[in-house]
């Protein structure tokens, strides 16, 4: 049985506008005082876990640490097969300091190329977004969730919405990318969402159908 929050504030350990609106969103039917790391300005732990489930807990017990409170923490990539699960757990430092996601995109068209170049038969350009979301407690116990969603790479980039690599993903079924999307669209089926469905179930007073 997984541990309950019990109300109040909650921090959402994250210092990335987009993951913390999309998280507000989809935690705004249970009612959460949610404030950021940003807001009470906490330190960027090292992410230096080797899975997304790893460095979500790092940063959701570190903010649970430093503020005595519960906190929340996402960690989330992009993740193609073609190029050995690049850029995965490194989806944030492909975009370097200044946070260039058109740099990122650039780049990861570049990579698959020259794998085309290698392969007889073209590279494959399936892609999925993981999520894995952390919640943790001061006592260092912690409940962590995960979540997915698949699709295909297109490339010139398309959409000015959502953010990070969202212009240059499908997911399947659709014929947008995230980025040209209606953010509740996203929201119904993206990673973050699926592992936030399963949190709130377990963690959070309420269904998430609410
Ligand atoms: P981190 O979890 O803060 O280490 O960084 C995750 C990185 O993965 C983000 O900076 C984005 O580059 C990428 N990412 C995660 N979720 C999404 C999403 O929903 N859309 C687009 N990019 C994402």
């Amino acid at each position: 049985m997984a541990r309950r929050f019990a109300g109040g504030r909650l921090t959402v350990a994250s210092h990335n506008s987009g993951k913390v609106r999309e998280i507000r969103e989809l935690m705004a039917p249970f009612g959460v005082a949610v404030v950021t790391a940003s807001d009470l300005g906490l330190a960027e732990p090292d992410e230096t876990g080797a899975s997304f489930a790893a460095n979500a807990e790092i940063k959701a017990r570190g903010a649970a640490l430093a503020t005595r409170g519960p906190a929340l923490a996402d960690d989330s990539g992009l993740v193609v097969p073609a190029l050995g699960g690049a850029p995965g757990i490194h989806s944030a430092r492909w975009a370097g300091p200044g946070r260039d996601f058109a740099a990122a995109m650039r780049r990861l068209e570049a990579e698959l190329a020259d794998r085309e170049a290698e392969l007889a038969d073209g590279a494959d350009r399936r892609a999925y977004f993981a999520a894995a979301l952390a919640l943790a407690w001061p006592d260092g116990h912690c409940e962590t969730f995960e979540g997915r969603v698949d699709g295909a790479l297109v490339f010139p980039p398309r959409g000015q919405r959502g953010f990070g690599y969202d212009p240059v993903f499908v997911p399947d079924g659709h014929d947008e990318t995230f980025g040209e999307m209606d953010p509740a669209e996203k929201r119904a089926i993206s990673h973050r969402a699926r592992a936030m469905r399963k949190l709130l179930a377990a963690c959070f007073d309420g269904s998430a159908e609410r």
